[in-house]
């Protein structure tokens, strides 16, 4: 038998692969996706045949220490698509694989579980609703290229309610009488618990479920079954876009615009685009599914890359929900006091909780106060690590830091010029929900948000009481924002509509005109109909006046103008390269000298920067960023690893690297 070698992929951060020898002592013979065990400096590591080779590419390959699997853990699809990862997210192959399996997988041999008992949710079964004309013509499509293997990627975009979800269940339906599997990608199971509910009351115990706080021993106890071929069809986050179906037949992603498909450490991937690569190499179709897409994904429509198809009207005749806009700078030029909920929403408020209807009050910031300020010198109470404003609140008497959970008591005097006058400013969701209390002393009036949210029932335990009409008003970030549906709710309001319009990023518009859309979506659900208030300072901006209108063609024509001018995405892609660090100086010179040897290197790049990251100072780090404008992703990246081989950094430097990121921040 001739010498083999194997290239072997590790979970290192290195751009490269290391061969080694095949002896024929080992447990199992190696094949392409099994996991091996490696000499590495003088350790064992863990690693992945990537490839099978006949020559040696150096010296004397050390070799294997031994193959762990009898069967390979990834198929030669999902090694494709790991290498595609790597070329495209700036990662190295190992941690793209990694990204793909149960943590059990990457830590050793242990293969056998013990079967964790997850408690039984009943779920009565439900059968297909006869598709509207709309729907027909979208599954018609879909079915097609399920029956023939084509792949196509359609952009279904359809307002809350039009019949989407009824769409996804049917085509998975078809896929499955056709003997193949599927994998609906959702944002975050606890937010859509109904989206899920709705699959497990159509294909039952053929649903494997995914959520992000699972168990790693229950995520193992799933993937197996998929393996095994006893699960068919996959709902979960981001990561259930690399279950090891070997017959997949179609994928779904379910409000394909929502930021939490982006992978905010490494690999940082993005599922939906990881799911078009997928479908594509597989050959089979894909559906992209929102009420406000992405304006990468629309853009791509109009283009023709996508199937744009749309359904104009909500199912059963439902009309949209009215949407109203309080002008509040009309409303304190008019009223003295300044309450965070206007006079007309108040009104509202009464007359409908008094008629035993439901209400949704949503308002993005958690606390009670956003800031603590001085009137006489304007000293503003922040957190030393963060350089942000801490935000006070009331239950915990304290003022605690949002982005490192730093905590503190409150002041009385204020630290900079003595002065016995601090005032809180700015509202959260616990200011909200005091104000409602005031308004209507009757009502009961449940918060959701991170903070009361702390343990993994109590979110089911709040929309249950809802559901019972045991609780009025639910106040909540946007935790209440997506997927809610409940008939009694006919009055959403929104306390903050232009929060996000402020910040430095090219998609705030975009945010909120999701939000105002998303928000408003939970009105009128039922036969009562639905009012929503918009509070904003800005009506006049076309995010908010297209989202009050319904209106996302008229939004998008505006957006994408804005971004063909400005040069940002869908016209370029970005990659953000951070740099953090302790020490100020340091993290500027190692910028800077990054930033030198950059330029020049990437002819087919813009170059922005060195500067300050809009978080500056985030727990106790200094970060800069440098914004890298480019066309074609994959041929930058490939000169960012060359140019990254020579680089040397400071020790207590660290570098990060985002290609498509969420922010800029
Ligand atoms: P979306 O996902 O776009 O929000 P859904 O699929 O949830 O829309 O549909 C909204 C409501 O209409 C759901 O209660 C659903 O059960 C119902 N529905 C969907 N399709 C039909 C249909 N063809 N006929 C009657 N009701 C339908
Ligand atoms: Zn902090």
């Amino acid at each position: 038998m001739p010498q083999k070698y194997v290239e072997v992929a590790t979970g290192l951060p290195v751009d490269r692969t290391f061969q080694y020898a095949v002896t024929g002592k080992e447990t199992y013979p190696p094949t392409i996706g099994k996991r091996v065990l490696i000499p590495f400096r003088s350790m064992t590591r863990i690693g992945y045949i990537v490839k099978i080779e006949d020559e040696a590419v150096c010296e004397d390959p050390k070799p294997l220490v031994d193959v762990i699997d009898q069967s390979p853990v990834f198929g030669e699809d999902m090694i494709n698509l790991a290498e595609w990862m790597k070329n495209y997210y700036y990662c190295s192959w190992g941690e793209a694989l990694e990204a793909m399996i149960p943590g059990i997988l990457k830590r050793g041999k242990s293969a056998s579980v013990q079967r964790v008992v997850e408690p039984e949710i009943k779920v009565e079964p439900t059968e297909p609703f006869e598709p509207n004309k709309e729907q027909q013509e979208v599954l018609n499509e879909v079915n097609k290229c399920i029956d023939v293997s084509e792949h196509k990627v359609f952009l279904l975009h359809g307002i809350t309610g039009s019949g989407k979800t009824e769409i996804y269940l049917q085509a998975m339906a078809t896929a499955l009488a056709k003997g193949k599997s599927g994998i609906v990608l959702v944002p975050e199971i606890s937010l859509t618990p109904q989206t899920v509910e709705r699959f497990m009351s159509r294909f039952g115990d053929k649903i494997a479920v995914f959520h992000s706080k699972m168990l790693d021993s229950a995520k193992f106890l799933e993937w197996t079954r998929i393996k095994e071929g006893k699960a068919k069809i996959v709902v979960g986050p981001r990561s259930a876009i690399f279950s090891p179906f070997e017959d997949l037949g179609l994928i779904v992603v379910d409000e394909e615009h929502e930021p939490s498909y982006k992978q905010d450490d490494v690999p940082r991937y993005h599922a939906r685009e990881v799911a078009i690569k997928r479908a594509r190499d597989k050959g089979i179709p894909v559906i992209l599914g929102s009420a406000t897409p992405s304006l990468e994904s629309f853009h791509r429509a109009m283009k023709g890359e996508y199937r744009l198809v749309e359904l104009t009207q909500r199912t059963e005749e439902k009309e949209l929900p009215n949407v109203k806009l309080v002008d509040m700078r009309m409303e304190f030029e008019t009223r003295t006091g300044r309450d965070v909920i206007s006079r007309v929403m108040a009104e509202a408020l009464k007359r409908d909780i008094r008629k035993k209807q439901q209400a949704l009050i949503f308002l993005n910031r958690r606390g009670f106060s956003t800031f603590t300020s001085c009137p006489k010198c304007g000293y503003i109470m922040k957190c030393k690590k963060c350089d942000s404003p801490l935000v006070f609140h009331k239950e915990k008497e304290q003022l605690i830091c949002h982005y490192c959970n730093f905590r503190a008591e409150p002041v009385e005097v204020c630290p900079a010029c003595k002065g016995e006058s601090l005032k809180y400013g700015g509202a959260g969701t616990q200011k909200v929900a005091t104000e409602i209390k005031k308004i209507l002393p009757e009502a009961r009036v449940a918060r959701m948000d991170s903070d009361t949210m702390t343990k993994r029932a109590s979110h089911s335990k709040i929309l249950g009481e809802f559901k019972n009409h045991e609780i009025d008003i639910i106040v909540g970030t946007q935790m209440i924002a997506k997927g809610l549906d409940f008939p009694k709710v006919t009055l959403v309001g929104v306390i903050a509509a232009d929060a996000n319009l402020n910040l430095p990023d090219f998609r705030s518009g975009e945010r909120t005109f999701n939000l105002i859309t998303q928000v408003g979506g939970r009105a009128g659900r039922g036969d009562l109909g639905g009012e929503v208030f918009v509070q904003t300072y800005t009506p006049e901006h076309y995010a908010i006046a297209s989202a009050v209108k319904h209106n996302y063609h008229k939004f998008y024509d505006q957006e994408i103008e804005s971004r063909r001018d400005l040069e940002f995405p869908p016209f370029v892609n970005l990659i953000k390269i951070t740099m953090r660090g302790r020490k100020e100086e340091k993290v500027e010179k190692n910028i800077q000298k990054l930033y030198d040897k950059l330029s020049g290197r990437m002819p087919e790049t813009k170059l922005l920067g060195p500067a300050p990251s809009p978080l500056y100072k985030l727990k106790g780090y200094y970060r800069w960023n440098i914004i890298v404008k480019t066309k074609d992703v994959v041929e930058t990246v490939k000169n960012l690893h060359a140019a990254m081989n020579g680089f040397r950094k400071d020790g207590g430097v660290f570098l990060a690297v985002d290609v498509d990121p969420m922010s800029l921040g």
